[in-house]
């Protein structure tokens, strides 16, 4: 990404609401809220649009309401609003929250529907296949395990039925043409050579973009079909330019095409190949596409069964926002394959964020306070810490070259023994450098830090600058009692 960046466009996947929030939307959504942190200060808070929302359509969220005796619209109001309230606790800072149930996606979809059949990449065929509801897709008699998906456990129906189909084949060529050339980016490298992998083994037929509304009862109509409802993922995929108003609206014109689309790896195919196929055909400039990998908890994967499901309402709660999203981001390189290890979580907290970034500070505005009367005469400037890994969407990196400064300014404290030197006058001036220098390096820790803790960030450069430098009387980061 080039320095010369006017706007930024950043979407996580809109979440299906067949189930409430868990860390798993938490990671890609915190991911995207420090990267939409980030762009606001480099390029001004208009140049940056950040979207997320909910996916509320098809046959699994019909039945799911049903089993609870409500509508389907009622079941959806409640999911989405658990996400909405999940991302307020995490304090995330999306620019808008889309849902497909909204009237203006409704609309937009229709109307993109109608674009794509005018332009003759829809045709109508039977389709015969395995449809599981649990995935919402057809899936494949080789993918089955003792006749069952084993996502869901549950068997597959058969359905035989018209659909209308997109013609995805005559886009293949294109997309890999567009990946291998950068148009199209899929990041990391592995995920890219896997979408390249899907396109050379054939593997791809042309999808079908309907359902009969016997099969798919909740969604939208096909314009000028009435018989079929819209398959849910030209429905969601769909939402990343209807919420910018397309076609004519000022934000798309203005933000089209995403410069960082965040998702995880079991959406790979709908995003890297359906959805440019879509935007192909609507003549649309192709996004950026930065893939997660899949991570586990505490060693095991996350399961309802197992109990595992960690709510970021629970972390939030008990590490706050801000901290919430450093243990989290903390824990792997963005891409990788890795462990969130929750169970060590208090113990990093007091370990990082206590003992380390809290002491530090506690320890420099106590001895400015005490030997300088609170006064440095000190130039602030932003050395701009850690933000090169961040363009790279070095989360983990970025959060920890922030962590060997405040390692080094603690040790030098320990070498240097500020309160001996208080002892001689004639050592005030080296005093006051080596003070200067800590005050300077903790001002760049809390200006690194403000796209991952921006009110904490902030707390920390009020005290640096205030024109009295004091110890705060409360610890901005108090401990916890690991025995809880
Ligand atoms: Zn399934």
């Amino acid at each position: 990404m080039s320095k010369s960046i006017e706007k930024f466009y950043i979407t996580t996947p809109i979440y299906y609401v067949n189930a409430e929030p868990h860390i798993g939307h938490a990671y890609t959504t915190i991911v995207a809220d420090v990267l939409a942190r980030f762009y606001r200060q480099e390029i001004g808070s208009e140049n940056v649009f950040f979207l997320t929302g909910t996916d509320e359509h098809g046959a699994k969220v019909a039945e799911m309401a049903a089993k609870l005796g409500k509508s389907p619209q009622e079941f959806t109001d409640q999911i989405s609003g658990s996400f909405k309230e999940a991302w307020k606790n995490l304090d995330i800072s999306h620019d808008y929250f889309i849902r497909t149930t909204d009237a203006k996606h409704k609309k937009i979809v229709i109307d993109i529907l109608n674009k794509l059949k005018d332009k003759g990449v829809l045709y109508e065929a039977d389709y015969q296949g395995l449809y599981c509801v649990g995935c919402e897709k057809f899936i494949l008699e080789s993918e089955l395990v003792e006749g069952k998906c084993p996502d869901h456990n549950r068997e597959p129906q058969k359905l035989k039925e018209k659909n209308w189909f997109f013609s995805l084949q005559q886009f293949l060529p294109k997309i890999k043409q567009a990946i291998e050339l950068g148009e199209l980016l899929v990041y990391p490298a592995s995920r890219k050579n896997e979408v390249l992998g899907l396109i050379d083994k054939q593997s791809l037929p042309d999808f079908s973009i309907s359902r009969s509304r016997k099969s798919v009862p909740w969604g939208i109509d096909l314009p000028w079909d009435k018989e079929q409802k819209t398959y849910v993922w030209v429905d969601a995929l769909s939402n990343y330019i209807t919420a910018l108003d397309y076609p004519e609206g000022e934000k798309f014109k203005k933000f089209w095409p995403a410069d960082a689309q965040f998702l995880g790896l079991e959406i790979l195919k709908f995003h890297a190949v359906y959805w440019p196929a879509i935007l192909l055909a609507l003549d649309l400039p192709l996004p950026k596409l930065y893939i997660h990998g899949f991570f586990t908890i505490d060693g095991q994967k996350m399961s309802k069964t197992l109990g595992n499901v960690i709510s970021p309402n629970a972390l939030a709660e008990k590490y706050g926002a801000e901290v919430s999203k450093y243990l989290i981001l903390s824990q792997f390189s963005f891409g990788a394959e890795s462990d969130i290890k929750i169970e060590n979580f208090a113990e990093k907290y007091n370990a990082d964020l206590v003992n380390g970034l809290g002491n530090l500070l506690n320890r420099v505005t106590n001895m400015v306070e005490k030997y300088l009367d609170g006064k440095i005469d000190l130039q602030f400037v932003d050395k701009k810490l850690a933000q090169e890994e961040i363009r790279q969407l070095r989360f983990r990196e970025a959060l920890l070259t922030i962590w060997q400064v405040i390692q080094n300014s603690n040790t030098l404290i320990d070498q240097e023994k500020p309160w001996l030197l208080a002892k001689d006058e004639k050592n005030k001036g080296k005093l006051e450098e080596l003070l200067k220098e800590l005050v300077f390096d903790l001002y760049n820790i809390a200006t690194g830090l403000k796209p991952f803790m921006p009110e904490k960030s902030a707390q920390i450069i009020a005290i640096l600058t205030a024109d009295k430098i004091k110890k705060p009387t409360e610890p901005i980061f108090p401990r916890l009692d690991l025995s809880d």
